[in-house]
């Protein structure tokens, strides 16, 4: 079984608009998932646009992340209301709750990002992280949201951080899915992987244009923001579990381990853990490209405004034994890491940790 990707897809200007139609045939109680007060203007917008279609809305806010307390928190809202979907309106974090909570209870999914961080609007995937953000596991759910909203005016209101986060993250796609899948016979994995590698090419291409640019009338902006919020999620539907994720994101999820004052967002982590993947490619599969590779990605994440080691992060890798469990997680019998071709031993993680952090990238 593979789900590919939301039933129906509204993106551009008046996607919001466009999709009220639709959305009011769907559900007559849904209720509206939000979390961060910085876009509650917009999540009031949405309630009384639903309102005056004549629906009876609900709304309540994660209070910490996609987590079980505030899964099971809401699933009581749910049962109490009487909703009969979630319309989950915000980054990463709202989308993958909204998802989890919507088939749990077996009612439809709509998602609505609310910037370009992600591509959680529209797979069939939820990440389940700990009250303070350590990553738990990723949950593969049964469907692709039924409505994905892709609304340009409401992705144009995100901090420009977020949409530095959603390249990363995407960016990731090319580099992971081509070291785990090159071998695999199968063609869909193939031209999935091939999208992801055109993916790359036109984030470098458009990436620090639409970071620095106007909204209006850019086309780099346009592409950038739907690259990561639409065909980053298309790669996994089309590639399926063989097109996974690999060592990025066993970093990104290691790392999150580490409680730190400042959170920062996922694909901040994930750039990181591109770097660090490229070093531990070089080290340990001769792959004699990485060093360009992190050269060309440095030259980005620096337009970017991205962090680019773990110090970074506002973590002391040498410090508190955080080396030790950034290793230890890393290497966890159900991290992905497992997934690249070659053997991997927690000493060669500390190591290459070790020397990424103090080195100093040259370009
Ligand atoms: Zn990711």
């Amino acid at each position: 079984m593979q789900s590919i990707s939301p039933e129906t897809i509204y993106r551009g200007n008046s996607a919001w608009e466009k999709s009220l139609p639709q959305i009011t045939k769907l559900t007559k109680r849904p209720l509206i998932l939000g979390r961060g007060f910085q876009t509650n203007n917009l999540r009031n917008n949405i309630f009384n646009d639903l309102k005056s279609q004549k629906l009876t809305v609900n709304s309540a806010n994660l209070q910490f992340d996609c987590c079980y307390e505030d899964i099971s928190r809401v699933k009581n809202i749910i049962s109490n209301n009487n909703n009969d979907s979630v319309i989950a309106a915000g980054g990463g974090k709202v989308l993958d709750s909204g998802k989890y909570i919507a088939e749990s209870l077996n009612i439809p999914c709509i998602t609505v990002p609310l910037s370009a961080s992600t591509c959680a609007g529209w797979t069939a995937l939820s990440n389940i992280y700990t009250k303070d953000g350590q990553f738990i596991k990723d949950v593969a759910l049964g469907s692709c949201p039924k409505i994905l909203v892709f609304d340009h005016k409401f992705i144009q209101t995100a901090p420009s951080r977020t949409l530095a986060s959603g390249i990363a993250d995407a960016l990731a796609k090319w580099y992971e899915s081509s070291i785990t899948s090159s071998k695999i016979d199968d063609g869909l994995v193939q031209q999935a992987i091939q999208i992801s590698r055109v993916l790359r090419d036109q984030l470098l291409i458009d990436g620090g244009k639409a970071f620095k640019g106007q909204f209006e009338n850019n086309i780099s902006w346009q592409n950038t923001v739907e690259a990561c919020g639409l065909t980053a999620g298309l790669v996994g539907g089309i590639g399926g579990e063989k097109c996974r994720t690999a060592a990025a994101h066993a970093f990104h999820n290691a790392i999150t381990q580490i409680i730190t004052p400042n959170k920062f967002l996922h694909g901040e982590i994930v750039g990181v853990g591109l770097l660090l993947q490229l070093r531990l490619e070089e080290m340990k599969n001769n792959n004699k490209l990485a060093d360009q590779s992190i050269k060309q990605l440095f030259v980005l994440m620096e337009e970017l405004n991205l962090p680019t080691t773990i110090g970074q992060l506002g973590i002391n890798v040498f410090e508190n034994n955080n080396l030790e469990k950034i290793a230890d997680f890393t290497c966890r019998d159900k991290s992905e890491i497992h997934f690249l071709p070659f053997e991997i031993s927690k000493g060669e993680i500390i190591e290459v940790i070790t020397n990424f952090e103090k080195q100093k990238i040259k370009t």
